[in-house]
């Protein structure tokens, strides 16, 4: 997959740098958050491809562009302008596996069907281009499959300023792929994994487990760099955090490790999702991790929403474009009143829904709360939920209305 996974700072980071995140009248600075959190996530990368020359010399290249891009949107942010560093671009609505409890796949943002209007691949290019310009480093492609859509993929790796993990469910690895991920170094792939093979397959499907470390071992050999992604759930938390799991994927050759909590998007998921007690474990795991294991980068979504003043979807850190150009808050949230078709990013960024959602009261604050599948109603409650209930009340009481972005 296609989990949506964000690169957000992690908790001891942004405890350190807690105190500077306030000024004298007590507002809380999101860009001097963020950026801190970039800043944090990049030198980390640094470190972990140090013995690799051809990788620690892109990843050098790209610490000194993702600097002047921080300075581009604190330039914007001095002006009056928030701009996220952060963008998740679901490139197709296509997608090859049926994992279990799919979230995309519940909102049929995902179908086994052709995908209809999709953003061309000079469409996505144009998003890249202004992406850059504006000053937003990351661009995370997700799916569906992402790689699915291949001269997307390829498009993106003519932007060298932005590096673009790629979550993908890893069984579409073939010799044109590896030689694009060698040529265009800021092109990431993140290997969507569950856990052991047992965990993998049982969700993900009979086999997979075994792709997945094939193209891994592949990548390995010929000196490239990837990730993984791992859905984090009251069922695998301890697996997924065991020394046992994450040296195998470090012997692998693995670089990074984001944890992604589990979102319900049925009834009978619910118990999936981690809840209080588990989140604090998995922080304690992370800082142990980066202490015992610094070979690797980790990252947690959401993250600490508490120090981050609360919710960061909506453009406040990050916005989701899906694969007709629909602006969304996030993902988990398929509401949009707006289609960058036919707007900037810019001027997406200031979409009525967007707008409300930030400049309300209601992304401040850390999300205990309810998580509003589409065509579900309300269910459970979910890490990144709260939102999409009051984001979907915005729509329906005003004129923004019911997003439609194909
Ligand atoms: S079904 Fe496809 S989009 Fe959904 S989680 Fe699996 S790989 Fe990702």
């Amino acid at each position: 997959m296609t989990d949506p996974p964000l690169v957000l700072p992690d908790k001891k980071s942004l405890h350190e740098f807690g105190d500077n995140m306030y000024g004298n009248n007590d507002s809380f600075d999101l860009q001097a958050y963020l950026t801190r959190g970039v800043e944090q996530i990049v030198s980390d990368a640094v470190k972990a491809t140090l013995k690799d020359p051809k990788e620690s010399l892109f990843m050098a290249k790209f610490a000194a562009a993702s600097k002047a891009a921080s300075k581009r949107r604190r330039a914007a942010e001095d002006a009056g302008e928030h701009i996220p560093s952060f963008l998740i671009a679901s490139i197709t609505s296509k997608c090859n596996l049926h994992c279990a409890g799919c979230y995309s796949r519940c909102s049929h943002a995902t179908t086994d069907t052709e995908p209809v209007s999709q953003l061309s691949s000079e469409e996505w290019l144009r998003i890249f281009d202004e992406a850059d310009r504006l000053g937003i480093s990351f661009i995370l492609l997700a799916g569906g499959e992402p790689m699915l859509h291949r001269s997307v993929i390829e498009a993106a790796g003519q932007k060298e300023n932005i590096l673009f993990p790629i979550f993908t469910n890893g069984t579409f690895m073939d010799e044109r792929y590896f030689a694009l991920f060698d040529r265009c170094r800021n092109l990431i792939p993140i290997m969507s994994i569950e856990g052991e093979k047992e965990t993998t397959d049982r969700r993900r499907g009979e086999g997979i487990y075994d792709r997945l470390v094939s193209g891994m071992d592949e990548l390995c050999r010929r000196g490239l760099i990837f990730g993984a992604s791992v859905t984090v759930t009251t069922e695998n938390l301890g697996e997924v955090t065991s020394d046992a799991f994450l040296k195998t994927l470090s012997d692998r050759g693995c670089k990074a490790v984001i944890f992604v909590e589990f979102v319900p998007v049925t009834e009978d998921t619910e118990g999936l999702a981690p809840g209080d007690r588990e989140r604090e474990i998995l922080c304690e795991e992370l800082a142990r991790l980066r202490r015992d294991r610094p070979e690797m980068v980790y990252v947690s979504f959401p993250g600490d929403e508490k120090s981050a003043g609360g919710c960061v979807a909506a453009g406040r850190g990050f916005f989701h474009i899906n694969s007709h150009g629909g602006a969304e808050p996030c993902p988990f949230s398929p509401y949009s009143d707006v289609n960058v078709k036919q707007t900037s990013l810019r001027e997406a960024l200031r979409s009525p829904l967007f707008t409300a959602l930030r400049d309300g009261v209601l992304l401040l604050d850390d999300h205990a709360g309810e998580h509003l599948t589409v065509n579900q109603g309300v269910i459970g409650s979910s890490p990144v939920g709260g939102v999409f209930k009051k984001a979907v009340s915005i729509c329906t009481s005003s004129s923004v209305g019911r997003a439609t972005d194909s």
